[in-house]
């Protein structure tokens, strides 16, 4: 008997990616191929890259490199590359890796199988990168066994231009699936059995009705939570300036809607944040914390930060440190500024940042940062929590899942009970450290 053919994906990044990973990976079980863990086992390599990491493309062309030596064992492997770095390098990519076989970009995941049939039977090189006005979006041929919770894009790409991000060109302009195909979706995941269900996007909250600026993000939010059979609800990543008031009002409505919220802020200062081309304040972001928290008091709040942003004083660290004491985050996303290539940032007529003094700060907010992060966890123990089975975990016996709020839990076997990734049951918090939180199995009183 023949040994089925195997695909291995590697996948850097955001959700964004991961999602993109499963619509791959069901284009490659839709030939017959089946997933493997291995790299060296695989006919199908794909690399799934991003560009938010430093020296993001050298790092992708170095894991081409090792995955090119496997040809010589396997002269039928077909290597992919994928993702972020992908879409940006294209035909370069190609001429750098002369055993690289085709270059698939982030407008284009949907057209895999054919790039890979047509490299196989003429065995040409293939760049399929770009953002074409009608790419497909198939929602049926995306993998979701092993998974936890249905994640949902409702809108591609991003049409700001923050000075320091490459997502304008790496994921193109914003692009908005209609609110029919988003509720089919949804509702698919249910009748599956997700009862987590994530919006996605770049600025998902700047979802637009396609064709019609009749209904905005605040409906399609009020439209999915009553979805029957969607337990919880949450989406990522917001920006700002586009929440409304429709929108935090949602989270007094829906209480399924999760009690987080991903909300980037960048920096505490208004010099920095200018720079940055963010176009809000932070005082209309102090105003949009308190309209949230009046709306449900327990929100968890989670954010984006760079320091060492060029011109950054000692003053506007100061400013940042001040807002993460005076928001109380529930966790920091935080990174020193380094530049992209085709980004504003580094033309601006602004002083650089010596490293030294950027890492330095760096590791002063992640201290501030954890000290406040383990009283807010701290305040949690005793507390009584619905967690989201999200998998075994590392030691035996124990599992691994999220609160409402999004905090990660890890908790021992309910036995007798059986539980699977996906299901959601009640965790008595028993003790806290800064990045996670430690639970009993609280079975129901009746
Ligand atoms: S809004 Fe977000 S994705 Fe868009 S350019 Fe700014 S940081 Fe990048």
């Amino acid at each position: 008997m023949n040994k089925p053919r195997q695909y291995f994906i590697e996948t850097w990044g955001c959700q964004m990616n991961e999602l993109d990973s499963l619509r791959l990976a069901g284009q490659l079980n839709r030939q017959g191929l089946q997933k493997t863990q291995d790299a060296a086992a695989a006919d199908v390599i794909l690399l799934n890259s991003c560009s938010v990491r430093e020296k993001a493309s050298q790092k992708a062309y170095s894991r081409l490199g090792e995955y090119r030596l496997l040809k010589q064992k396997n002269e039928d492997l077909k290597i992919g590359f994928c993702g972020c770095v992908a879409q940006q390098q294209g035909d370069e990519a190609l001429k750098r890796i002369k055993e690289l076989d085709f270059v698939v970009g982030t407008g284009r995941v949907d057209e895999l199988e054919r790039v890979l049939e047509h490299c196989r039977n003429t065995g040409e090189r293939i760049v399929a990168t770009g953002f074409p006005e009608d790419r497909q979006y198939d929602m049926d041929v995306i993998v979701r066994d092993g998974q936890y919770k249905g994640m949902v894009t409702i809108i591609e790409g991003c049409n700001k231009r923050c000075t320091f991000c490459i997502v304008p060109t790496t994921r193109g302009p914003e692009r908005c699936r209609p609110m029919v195909q988003i509720l089919e979706e949804v509702e698919k995941l249910v009748e599956k059995g997700f009862c987590e269900i994530e919006l996605l996007g770049q600025t998902v909250n700047h979802w637009r009705e396609p064709g019609a600026d009749l209904l905005d993000f605040a409906d399609l939010l009020d439209r999915v939570a009553r979805v029957p059979g969607v337990e919880r609800l949450r989406f990522v990543t917001s920006y700002p300036r586009d929440f409304t008031q429709d929108m935090v009002d949602q989270f007094a409505t829906h209480a399924n809607l999760c009690s987080y919220l991903h909300l980037p802020v960048q920096s505490g200062s208004n010099r920095v944040l200018k720079t940055m081309g963010r176009g809000y304040e932070i005082e209309s972001y102090l105003d949009l914390v308190e309209r949230l928290r009046v709306a449900r008091p327990e929100l968890a709040l989670s954010t984006d930060l760079i320091v060492g942003f060029p011109g950054e004083t000692a003053e506007d660290f100061e400013q940042t440190l001040a807002l993460v004491r005076q928001v109380r985050f529930s966790s920091v996303f935080a990174f020193c500024y380094s530049p992209r290539p085709g980004t504003a940032a580094p033309r601006l007529p602004l002083p650089e940042i010596e490293p030294e003094i950027a890492s330095s700060r760096l590791q002063e907010l992640f201290k501030t940062q954890g000290e406040i992060q383990k009283q807010l966890n701290e305040e949690l123990v005793g507390d009584c929590h619905e967690v989201l089975v999200t998998g075994q975990g590392k030691q035996p016996g124990y599992w691994n899942g999220r609160t409402s709020c999004h905090r990660i839990v890890h908790f021992q076997e309910p036995a007798p009970q059986a539980i699977k990734a996906g299901s959601l049951i009640d965790v008595e918090i028993t003790h806290a450290n800064a990045h996670s939180l430690l639970g009993r199995f609280s079975p129901p009183t009746s």
